[in-house]
């Protein structure tokens, strides 16, 4: 039996937000910001009339405001958000107890089972939509569709505040003729690729060559040409699911062996990136760090270190791996593979005891700036925000792109 699966975005949720917080700027070009102080001056979001004069998310708060010179700007203001992402969940509960949220404003839900034509979910997506005006006083577009790449991808078709059907009868007509890049996971280093051989459409990735897809891809190449075929049969996880990750971790082996400490440093920052990152769209914080190597000689350990304080701030993690590093490697012994795992997870709203010696409005302060570059990757790509060792790293070796690994392959779900 076919499934009805929706795909909820928030439209400009930070953005929105304030709008809602701050009515007297309703009517006012708004934007988001990163702090300038601490040199992320950006745009995070901004709202529709912000964004009618030309205003685009990451780029440079001074750059917006030439072009708009009136623009409200406020400080992002996380806590809050996330407090609007909690109603929204909540709500999308009552429909379903499958609701998996992708980040802060999206989420899939499963209604299959009392929804189960497409007329049935255009109803209940357009529901769901005046239930957010009502009740939350924000907008949503909403996709459907029998899986859940159809459904996002059908969310992202027509904004403000819309409803999107993409049906197995009809996906063809409306989804192939798109961007090769609106597709879910592909990101922008996939994209040129395949732009590079003429692939510019959804359409063109369906009907490609299998076998040069695979060559130019990998096995990732060939799931998002199935996915481009309409072929996603993952399941919306359930509420709590998340809670079965044990650990979140990444690795690479570098073209070339590490034989010195800055390559290792470099390496051991991007790793911790990445895996802070993936702490804080999880909602989680670790408490342990495991640091992995593999030598030359395919020898292999693992050390590991408890922390004072529960962590997901990357400058935290690189440190205790670069800790572990020192005290069991002499710094030349060639290393083959180097790998970063964050284990002892515990979910973010656990209660936390403050640390008597760290700076926590420090602490918060680092992490609020990692989140601002969050949120550029993700539009972005990976490699749009480095906090420095990407060019050095560039040089190295590819760090696994998480941004173009379908969710069900991601080596960060499971750890290494
Ligand atoms: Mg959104």
């Amino acid at each position: 039996m076919g499934r009805t699966i929706l795909h909820v975005d928030i439209n400009n949720f930070y953005a929105s937000v304030e709008c809602l917080e701050h009515p007297e700027y309703r009517n006012m070009p708004l934007a988001v910001g990163g702090d300038e102080k601490l040199r992320h001056g950006i745009v995070l979001a901004k709202n529709n009339i912000a964004k009618a004069y030309g205003v685009k998310t990451a780029e440079a708060l001074w750059q917006a405001r030439q072009k708009c010179p009136q623009l409200v700007i406020m400080p992002p203001q996380f806590e809050l958000y996330s407090e609007y992402s909690a109603r929204s969940r909540e709500m999308l509960g009552r429909y379903s107890d499958r609701v998996e949220p992708f980040g802060m404003d999206e989420a899939w839900i499963d209604i299959s089972t009392y929804a189960p034509t497409e007329k049935d979910g255009k109803c209940i997506a357009d529901e769901i939509r005046r239930r957010y005006r009502d009740e939350l006083g924000i907008t949503a577009s909403v996709g459907v569709s029998f899986n859940k790449v159809f459904a996002k991808l059908g969310s992202d078709m027509k904004k403000p505040d819309a409803t999107t059907v993409i049906s197995q009868e009809s996906f063809k007509q409306t989804v192939w003729e798109l961007p090769v890049e609106d597709l879910l996971f592909v990101g922008p280093s996939t994209a040129r690729k395949l732009r590079l051989r003429g692939i510019d459409t959804i359409g063109r990735l369906a009907v490609a060559d299998k076998a040069l897809i695979r060559s130019w891809l990998g096995a990732s190449g060939e799931k998002l040409q199935r996915f481009a075929n309409g072929i996603d049969d993952s399941p919306v996880m359930p509420k709590g699911a998340e809670a079965v990750i044990k650990s979140i971790g990444n690795s690479t082996t570098p073209p070339r062996d590490v034989e010195c400490e800055a390559d290792a440093v470099a390496l051991l920052q991007a790793m911790a990136e990445c895996v802070a990152a993936r702490l804080r769209k999880e909602r989680m914080l670790c408490t342990t760090v495991v640091l992995h190597v593999r030598k030359g000689d395919l020898y292999s350990f693992e050390r590991q270190t408890g922390l004072q304080q529960p962590t997901r701030i990357a400058v935290e993690l690189r440190r205790e791996a670069v800790r572990l590093l020192r005290n069991s490697w002499d710094m030349h012994t060639p290393i083959r593979s180097l790998g970063v795992r964050a284990t002892g997870l515990i979910s973010e709203n656990s209660p936390i005891q403050l640390s008597l010696f760290e700076d926590e409005a420090a602490r918060i302060r680092r992490e609020k700036a990692e989140r601002v570059i969050d949120v550029v990757r993700e539009r972005y790509g990976k490699n749009a925000i480095s906090l420095g060792a990407a060019a050095y790293v560039k040089e190295l070796g590819r760090i696994p792109d998480f941004e173009d690994t379908p969710l069900s392959d991601c080596a960060f779900y499971t750890g290494m």
